[in-house]
């Protein structure tokens, strides 16, 4: 395994941090103060400056609008576009929509392709993925209560769905809603492609987040699919095969996420760096003389240079062996990267003090919303089952252990 950069991704590297730098980072006082909505059209002007530097939707093939990187370089821009809020969704490469863009890259008809997937990789419109209910485990997605019964030409769905990140002002939903009750439970649900002007798709609220509840794509709703009918031509692949689509779009989207994470560590460790330099102790100390404060800003260094390994090793493996091979790794760096991104936060809001718990600083921000990368794309503890019970299966099989 090779992690050297190339000339081509150090370039667009150089380039990347300059653009977050000069256009991004000097906005973060709006976004942590203001509305999303406000904000939009500064954005749309930023996003026009990165499409004219080609540098628009950075995974997405050439032969869509993107710039067709691999799944390592990806990573590496991920890291780059997290160290401000807006990053990712400047160089329209910001969930959901990116997954969203995957599957229907791979599954949509040409019909689903030019009305919902063209106009969303040139950032015309966004879309969100509906499939977390309230009165419904998430994390044993196939007890699902949302249904679509076919009547005529039609599926009518009926479901109560939330934390549908980013519906609010999203043209279409991909929904996950169980077609083949009597089938096997991976079997029994489908996605479904629901446009959110259908009569039936209500938005019910964007929920509060960590007291929160945001606007746009920086929001999450809950939704009332009631007799919401769509053509069954909305079917976004097979009937029935809405989970093993749903894995196809997870795996890779961790690399995305946890690279996202690395990047917000790496951020969050200079404004640590900054207030401890910064900052006095005492009349004769600033903080960073405080071996504690020292303490943590090394443990913080090797946590994040030993993620960010683990999850470039991750990403080549995937790219290299295929994302069945990797599954074990993506588990691992899921919650590792989630964890180390939790405890660098939370130490450098501990160096801030009371500016810390403030918006006047990133840390609060990433504090309250990255708290829930523990919990989406499978909480902590089924990865960590997962992977434990496969340590334990091979050392089993190689002892002669049952
Ligand atoms: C900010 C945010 C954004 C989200 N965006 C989306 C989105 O865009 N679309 C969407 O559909 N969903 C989204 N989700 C929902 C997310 O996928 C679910 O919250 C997640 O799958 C967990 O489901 P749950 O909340 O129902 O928790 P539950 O399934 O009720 O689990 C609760 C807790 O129980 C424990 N637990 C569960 N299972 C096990 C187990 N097998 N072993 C041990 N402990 C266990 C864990 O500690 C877990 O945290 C989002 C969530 C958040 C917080």
């Amino acid at each position: 395994m090779d992690f050297a950069i190339s000339e081509k991704m150090q370039t667009i590297l150089e380039l990347i941090n300059e653009f977050v730098d000069k256009e991004l980072v000097p906005l973060e006082h709006d976004f942590l103060h203001g509305e999303w909505a406000d904000l939009e059209p500064v954005l749309e002007e930023k996003r026009r400056m990165v499409k004219k530097m080609e540098l628009w939707a950075p995974l997405h093939p050439k032969e869509h609008g993107g710039m067709g990187l691999d799944l390592v370089e990806y990573g590496l821009v991920c890291e780059a576009l997290a160290r401000t809020p807006t990053g990712v969704y400047v160089f329209g490469c910001q969930a959901p929509d990116a997954g969203n863009i995957e599957i229907l890259m791979k599954y949509g008809t040409p019909e689903q392709k030019k009305r919902f997937l063209d106009p969303l990789v040139r950032g015309e419109i966004r879309s969100c993925f509906s499939m977390t209910e309230p009165d419904q485990p998430g994390s044993n997605p196939t007890m699902l209560d949302t249904v679509a019964v076919k009547d005529g030409d039609d599926y009518v769905i009926n479901g109560h769905k939330w934390y549908t990140s980013s519906a609010d002002g999203a043209r279409f939903a991909i929904v996950m809603a169980v077609t083949n009750p009597e089938a096997p439970p991976h079997l029994r649900a489908s996605m479904i492609i629901v446009p959110t002007d259908t009569p039936g798709f209500n938005l019910v609220r964007n929920i509060q987040v960590m007291g929160h509840a945001g606007s746009g794509w920086h929001s999450h709703a809950e939704i009332l699919y009631q007799s919401c009918r769509v053509p069954q031509a909305n079917l976004l692949g097979p009937e029935g095969h809405g989970f093993v689509i749903a894995q196809e779009r997870l795996g890779p989207g961790r690399i995305h996420h946890c690279m996202r994470w690395i990047g917000i560590c790496n951020r969050t460790m200079e404004l640590m760096c900054e207030r401890a330099l910064t900052r006095a102790a005492n009349p004769k100390q600033r903080l960073a003389e405080q071996q504690i404060v020292q303490a943590w800003i090394a443990e913080s260094a090797a946590e994040v240079r030993a993620a960010r390994l683990l999850v470039l090793n991750c990403a080549w493996r995937i790219e290299t062996q295929g994302a069945k091979e990797a599954r074990q790794d993506i588990s691992l760096i899921k919650y590792y990267t989630a964890g180390v991104m939790q405890r660098v936060v939370d130490r450098a809001l501990q160096i801030h003090g009371g500016l810390g718990m403030t918006d006047d600083t990133l840390i609060a921000f990433f504090y309250r919303a990255e708290r829930a990368a523990r919990i989406y794309d499978g909480v902590d503890e089924v990865h960590k089952v997962s992977v434990a019970k496969r340590i334990l299966k091979e050392y089993a099989a190689e002892h002669g252990l049952r």
